[in-house]
Order: structure tokens, then sequence, then C-alpha cells
């Protein structure tokens, strides 16, 4: 067995204001020093003996009874704890306010384990011998001990046991007083706690039994003495306490008897259950004494706060009120349990910020690899351990401050996870691009036809796939707001503007197709129209097909018609491409609107080529030659003196000078009027874009506005052009005149 260490003031204290060291714990902590003084490093003391992790597996024991009870010698006995406790020969008070120690016993073997993490606290004897009549500290620590303990052990000698006037029975008193009043204000909880009545030297002439009624007598006395606060008038010692009683032989007469006897109570401090027992008085001896009932649950790690707070209200004599002291607490708790997994949160979460931050400044956001799997983890590690911290604390509270800290949790995600998508969204819209031009590209290189359509939307579904795939990995069950439909559909509608940029891309690369294709058409066709010009026969050579013969008076009929043929078929063409590709009717129509106006300037262009100087001068050469040196028969004519080639060389060369004026203007031979140009080209579709058709030169008469009209827009040849022509060609047909007519006399001289 061993003694109570004798403790002194210079020794070993780990005293309010201290600097916590684990040595200095040795005899517990002082929670509540003579000053009414709250020790800061309680929570210290708790992490130390790891109690704070122990949530609500833990329990707490006060102990009350007469200054110099062998209170402290107890508790060191029960719980190996080390309180100082009175020399046998100096008798001073030793235990000043209130000291919590851990049960060092704890693990002890033997068949009956004792509870996990039992807190003691040691209560400074309430004599007042040596605190004169300080009621106020007694009254101030039963509340304490009352709102914090789940069992209050009572310390008291037998013999004192009946004398109804005895100190032990004043502070019983207090006891029950300072519960009504606390629990006025909690009616809800209403927890119990149990009187734990240790009967000291018991002689054992008086059994227990009989000295536990005389008990429970002056108890009920005591109670039904109380004068009772407004509400609780009729409530029963019952409906807040239980009772256990207990006897311990004298320590010194038989001090083995009393080992033995007080190992067996210290078996009693178990976790015990309520089954078969009653409310109240009658409690069985042997169960264990921790009712979960009693259990004032406050969370281990707020223990401190919790303590710290109803100290406060008590010491400065402010209404007691447990329920707001717990929500207090749990603010409290929640806010610093909240802080602590952020803090883990920012861990994980800050360097992908930073990254994706830097891709932004460079202009590269970067798309970042598994944050929708990193993310999710740390939300719900973060989540998951503000619950299993938090969630022991007023419920109300801890729900509340739960949908605060996913609220903050859920502000950074987002951010992270919008410029995710952000990211996501640029370089899709811009591989989506690149792809469908490097197909088109890739289609016209093999000269193969290709289906822009079918590339786009092969193109699409890849792009979509992609994007949807990093949406859904950042989704979040339950969680509304990893929903990202909206970004979907926005970056959808983005894919489809750039498709429709790519299809206009698209669109005037057909367009310059069919324009290079009516360029060579007409190429072709109008030179041949003016070709025949050069026979001079005015159709006179063989019809083809029952085609009406070709006059010179309709050349201009022939060109008109031929150019709109061909513009016709381009139109066809382009119509029937632009459709496969999913043009839409404005497009087509804008289309069309340039093909002719294009085509148009293509043709005239071509007849400008056809009319410049040299070529035109040939053709009315060739023209004129071939009335002057031909028959009609289309026989070459062998001049003779007789024939009259002065008359010939009149008519052919007025017949050809005829061509001159018919040239100079594009007129059709019906009308003797230009063809209705404006309305063959139509008007601007409502849908042009000036803008876009900066390269359309403009055309006489349809662009009025231009200030060239189509009478301009139709002369081919100029007036002085056309006069200059006239003598260039009367030269030229002077000349075969004359050579003519040298080989006239020739042949009469041969
Ligand atoms: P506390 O003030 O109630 O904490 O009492 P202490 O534990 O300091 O003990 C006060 C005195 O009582 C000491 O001198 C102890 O040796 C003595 N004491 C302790 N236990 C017993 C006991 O069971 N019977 C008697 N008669 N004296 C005891
Ligand atoms: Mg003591």
């Amino acid at each position: 067995p061993t003694a109570p260490s004798i403790m002194t003031m210079n020794g070993h204290f780990a005293g309010v204001g201290d600097a916590p060291t684990k040595e200095q714990y040795e005899h517990g902590i002082q929670v509540i020093d003579e000053d009414k003084e709250f020790n800061p490093n309680l929570n210290t003391y708790l992490q130390i003996t790891k109690t704070a992790q122990s949530g609500f597996n833990y329990h707490l024991i006060s102990v009350f009874g007469s200054q110099s009870t062998g209170k402290s010698t107890l508790l060191n006995h029960l719980f190996g704890t080390e309180f100082g406790v009175m020399s046998e020969t100096d008798r001073r008070q030793t235990t000043k306010g209130i000291w919590m120690s851990k049960n060092k016993r704890e693990g002890a073997d033997g068949a009956q384990k004792m509870a996990d993490n039992i807190l003691v606290m040691d209560v400074e004897g309430t004599d007042g011998r040596e605190r004169g009549e300080d009621q106020d500290f007694e009254r101030k620590s039963a509340l304490f001990a009352l709102a914090t303990s789940e069992v209050l052990i009572v310390n008291i000698w037998e013999h004192q046991v009946g004398l109804y006037q005895g100190a032990n029975m004043g502070l019983l008193k207090t006891v029950f007083e300072v519960n009504l009043q606390l629990f006025l204000k909690d009616k809800q909880s209403n927890p119990r706690s149990l009187l734990f009545f240790v009967i000291r030297d018991h002689l054992g002439t008086t059994p227990l039994a009989n000295l536990r009624n005389t008990l429970i007598a002056d108890l009920t006395n005591i109670w039904t003495g109380l004068s009772k606060p407004a509400g609780l008038e009729k409530s029963r010692i019952e409906d807040y306490f239980d009772f256990a009683f207990a006897a311990l032989p004298h320590k010194i007469l038989q001090p083995d008897k009393f080992i033995t006897e007080v190992e067996k109570l210290g078996t009693r401090f178990r976790v015990g259950h309520r089954a078969g027992r009653e409310h109240g008085l009658d409690q069985e001896l042997d169960g264990g004494v921790f009712l979960p009932e009693y259990h004032r649950r406050i969370p281990a790690d707020g223990f401190s706060v919790y303590a710290e707070g109803v100290w406060d209200q008590i010491v400065n004599n402010k209404d007691l009120d447990l329920p707001t002291q717990q929500e207090l607490l749990a603010q409290f708790r929640c806010d610093e349990i909240s802080r602590e997994v952020l803090e883990a949160f920012d861990v994980s979460i800050a360097p992908l910020e930073e990254k994706q931050a830097e891709g932004v400044r460079l202009g590269k956001p970067a798309v970042l690899k598994d944050l929708g799997t990193a993310g999710k983890a740390a939300r719900v590690k973060s989540i998951k351990a503000f619950e299993v911290e938090a969630s022991r604390y007023h419920k109300g509270v801890y729900s509340r401050k739960r949908v605060e800290l996913e609220g903050k949790i859920d502000t950074r995600l987002k951010a992270l996870y919008h410029g995710q998508l952000s990211a996501a969204h640029k370089s899709g819209v811009t591989s989506f691009s690149d792809a469908v031009s490097s197909a088109v590209k890739a289609g016209q290189k093999k000269g193969a036809s290709y289906e822009f359509a079918e590339i786009v939307e092969r193109e699409k579904k890849v792009a979509l796939k992609q994007f949807e795939t990093e949406a859904r990995s950042l989704a979040i069950e339950g969680v509304p707001w990893t929903n990202f439909k909206s970004q979907y559909n926005l970056y959808e509608k983005d894919l489809d503007e750039v498709s429709g940029r790519l299809r206009k891309e698209e669109m005037r690369r057909l367009a310059s197709r069919v324009e290079r294709w009516v360029r060579s058409r007409l190429g072709d066709s109008v030179g041949l129209e003016f070709n025949k010009l050069g026979s001079g026969r005015g159709g006179s050579g063989a019809p083809e097909d029952g085609e009406k013969p070709a006059t010179e008076k309709d050349l201009w009929d022939r060109i008109w018609n031929l150019f709109t043929a061909t513009v016709k078929e381009a139109e066809i063409r382009f119509t029937e491409r632009a459709k496969s590709f999913d043009a839409d009717e404005d497009e087509i129509e804008v289309g069309l609107w340039r093909l002719r106006r294009k085509s148009w300037g293509v043709l005239r262009a071509r007849i400008d080529e056809e009319v410049m100087e040299g070529n035109i001068l040939l053709k009315l050469r060739e023209n004129f030659e071939d009335k002057f040196r031909y028959d009609e028969g289309g026989v070459p004519r062998i001049w003779r003196p007789t024939d009259d080639i002065e008359g010939m060389y009149t008519k052919a060369k007025d017949s050809t000078l005829t061509l001159i004026p018919l040239l100079a203007r594009f007129r059709l031979a019906e009308t003797y009027a230009p063809p209705d140009l404006p309305d063959w080209i139509g008007n601007a579709p409502a849908s042009v874009d000036p803008q876009d058709e900066e390269d359309l030169a403009p055309i006489g008469g349809v662009d009025e506005e231009e200030g060239k009209s189509l009478e301009e827009e139709m002369t081919i040849l100029s007036e002085a052009k056309r006069q200059d022509l006239v003598v260039r060609f009367k030269k030229t047909a002077d000349g075969v005149y004359v050579e003519a007519k040298r080989s006239a006399i020739g042949g009469v001289a041969q």
C-alpha cells in the first residue's frame, strides 16, 4: 500500500498561470485556484493525458465533503492519483480550489475493469475553517461540479450520519438548491447525477442498510424543506438524483481491510445500465456507476472551453444557463474545428489554385489533371473530419456551421472548377476548329470529295465528349452546383458558332471553286462566239443540229444566254453543295448573289479581253477578208481585172464596219437594250454584311450609289476607241484591197 505523498507549496504544482509541462501534472491540474481563477492550461492537460481525443468516452467525478475527511486520500487510493493530502502531524488545509486528475489506474488488471478516461475533481473542503464562513465558494464549486460531473461522491464520517445539522447536510442543501436553480433553465435535457455516499470509518456495528435509511430520511427532509422555484414546487428529489452508498473501514485502525474495500469500491467505476434499476433513492450497490444518462454530453475536446464558460458565468454571479453554454461552446468549437479543417483543405487545394492562376496569367489556361478526384477527395475529407469532431456538439449549431463550412469549401472549389471548365472550353474550341480545318485540308489534298458537314459533326461529337468527360469528373453527388449543364450548353453554343464560321469559310472556298469553273466555262464559250465573228459569214456556215444559225446581230444574245445558262448551272452546283454542309437559306442566298456578281465580273473581263485592240482588229480583218476574199459558196476569189473589186471592197468594208457599233454595246437584238442586269443579279439579300463583301467590285446600274449607269456598264468600247478602231480597220482593209487590186493586175500580166 502506497502512502499518499505530502504536498508542499513550493513543490511541483501545476497551478494557474504556470507554463505546462508534463512533469508539472504529476498531481493533476488545479482547474480553479483559491482566487477563483480558471486554469487556461486545462485543455493542455486533457491533451497530455490523451483525454481530449476521447469524444464522449470519458467520465467526470467530483468529490465533496468536509475538510479533512480523507477525501483526497480516498481518491488517491481509488484512482492512483496524487492529490495532496494533509500530513498527519500538520493539520492544515491542503486542497485549494478545485483540482483535477485523470484516473491512473485505468487499464489495471481485474475482473471488473474501470471505465475509460475517468477524470476526478477534488473539490476544496467545505468547513470553511480556513476560509472563514465562505459559503460563496462552496456554492460556486457545487454549481460547477453539478454542471460538469456525472457522479458526485459525498464523503462522510460514519459518526456524522444522522447529524442533520452537520456541515455535510448544509452542503447537500446547497447542492440541491443549486441543482434546482441550474435545471430550471434546462428542462429539456434534465440530466441526472448520481450522489454516491461513501461512509468513512465504518465500524460495522450499524449495517450500511441502516445508515442508508438514515441518510435517505435526512435527504428527503432537506428536499422537503427547500423553497423551490416557481414551477418546480412539486418536483421530487429522485427527478434529479440517483443515490448509491458504500462504506469503508477505518484507514488507520484497519489498514488492510481499508485497502481491500477501496479496491472493491474501485470496481464500481464502470459504465452501468439502468436496466432493472429504479430512479432515485434505492440504487443497487453493485452496478456500474456511470449510467449514460448522467453524461453531460460535452465532447472531451470542448470540455475545457465549456468548463471555463460555465465557471465564468458562476464566478460573475450570472444565471447559469447550460443550454446557452452548450450552444456557445458548440459555436466556439465548431469554428475552431472548421478552421483546422480548412487549413488542411487549403494545403491540398492551394497548389491547384496557384497552378490554375499561373496558366491564366500566361494566357494559357491549363486543364488540371485529375482535378475532380483531388477536389472531391479534399471536400469529402474535410467535411468528414468536421463531422467526426463537430457533430458531437449542439446539433443546431453543428448543422449551421457545417453548412457554413461547405459554403467556404464550395466557394473555393467552385472557382477552381469554373476555371477548369473555362480552360477545357477554350482548349476544346481550339482543337475542334483545328481538327475540322485539318480534316478539310486533308480532304482537299486527296482531291476526293469530302463531306464538310460530316467532318463537323464528327469533330463536334469528339469535342463535346471531351468536355462532358471533364465536367462529369468534377461532379459531386448531391451537390447541385457541380451540375455543369449550363457550361456544357454554352460550350456547345460556342462550337456551333465556330462551326458557323468554318462553314462560312467553306462556303467561300466553294464559291471560289464555282467561280473558277464559271471562268473556265466562259473563257471557252465566249471565245468561241467571238471567233465566229472572224468567219464573217454571219452564220452561213453549217448550223449544228438545227440550232438557230448564229448571226452577227445576235452576238450579245448568244453571249447573254450562254452566260446565264452557265451561271444557272453554277448556281445549282453551289446550292447542292452548300446544302450538303448544312448552310442555311440565308447563307445560300448570299452565296448565289455573290456568285452572280462575280460571274458578271468574269464575263465582263472576258469580253474586255476579246475586244482588246489587237484581238478585235484581227477579228475585224478576218471578218472583212472573209467577205471580200471568199464568194457566197466560201470559195476564195481569184481576182480578175474585170471584177468589181472596188464595189466588193466597199460592200465588205461597210458590212464589217457595222460590227463596230454592234460590238461597242452589250445589247440584246430583240429589245435593242442592255439585258436587265440589276434584275438578274437581284437585290442584295438582307443578311449581306457589307463589311464582308468589300471584295466585290461595283457594277454599273446595280450599285447605283457608285455613280455608274447600266449603260456605262454595258459599254464595251468607248467612243474614242470606236473611232480609233474604225480608222485602224480601214487602214487594214485598204491594205487588203490594194493587195487584191495588185493581184488582179498581176494575174492579167501573167
Ligand atoms: P481531505 O481534506 O478530505 O482531502 O482529507 P485528507 O485526505 O487530506 O486527509 C485528512 C487526514 O485524514 C489525513 O491526516 C489522513 O491521514 C487522514 N485520513 C485519511 N483517510 C482516513 C480514514 O479513512 N480514516 C481516518 N480516521 N483518517 C483518515
Ligand atoms: Mg483534500
